[in-house]
């Protein structure tokens, strides 16, 4: 099974991305990951990237779709994949179904602007493992550092409240209209859920809801 997350930053898409996976033994592609550690690497399209990144912008398609063509051959054959911040413009939903993968549901998550500002401007991260914790939310242990290195947090350059602003414009302008692409695309297999709640009960609905697409695509 290939399941296409879809939803604004601070959406929760990298936690429930992580629950479902676990669940469903999926392969996680999240590139925003992927670009991070491009990034700490210091790759060539590492280096290309940064800058767009920490604007809020997106990153180039060449660099994404390099990085996402690399990941998928490396996939284990047959594996289902999990896309997490990928496809994010209509030119990588072209290029992915140019790939091959056959999508089977696409969840997108709607949140209100303001929980997702809130989310965002509270989220504090662990580099090196991606951990992540909210200063109110979701606090560590020890304020500051993580809970299991003890190493300290840091607040991603693109989640200054600039950068923020300008990540949201580029959602509503270029990702969100991706929704409606899915729905003509693939009717009955695109739902919108409700990511207000905790992180729990939004994995249970979301389970919910792939049993349902499962069961009407069967029948
Ligand atoms: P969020 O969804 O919360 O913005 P991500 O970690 O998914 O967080 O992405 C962070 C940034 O990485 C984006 O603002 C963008 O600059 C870049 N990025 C991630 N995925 C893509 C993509 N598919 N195409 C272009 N840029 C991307």
């Amino acid at each position: 099974m290939n399941i296409l997350l879809l939803g604004p930053p601070g959406a929760g898409k990298g936690t429930q991305a992580t629950l479902l996976c676990q669940r469903l033994q999926l392969q996680h592609l999240s590139t925003g990951d992927m670009l991070r550690q491009a990034i700490r690497e210091k790759t060539p399209w590492g280096r290309q990237a940064a800058s767009a990144m920490e604007r809020g912008d997106l990153a180039g398609d060449e660099i994404v779709l390099g990085l996402v063509q690399e990941r998928l051959a490396s996939s284990p054959s047959g594996a289902g994949h999990l896309l997490d911040g990928f496809p994010r413009n209509l030119a990588q939903a072209k290029a992915l179904q140019d790939c091959g993968l056959s999508i089977d549901a696409v969840v997108e998550l709607v949140v209100a602007e303001d929980v997702l500002v809130d989310r965002i401007s509270g989220r504090r991260v662990h580099p090196k493992s991606g951990r992540v914790y909210h200063v109110r939310l979701q606090p560590p242990a020890r304020e500051g550092h993580d809970d299991l290195t003890c190493e300290p947090l840091v607040q991603r350059p693109d989640d200054q409240p600039r950068a923020v602003r300008e990540r949201l414009q580029v959602y509503a302008a270029q990702t969100r209209p991706l929704t409606a692409h899915y729905r003509q695309r693939l009717p009955g297999r695109v739902v919108q859920l409700d990511g207000g709640g905790t992180p729990l009960a939004v994995h249970e609905q979301l389970l919910a809801a792939l049993g349902r697409i499962a069961s009407t695509a069967d029948a």
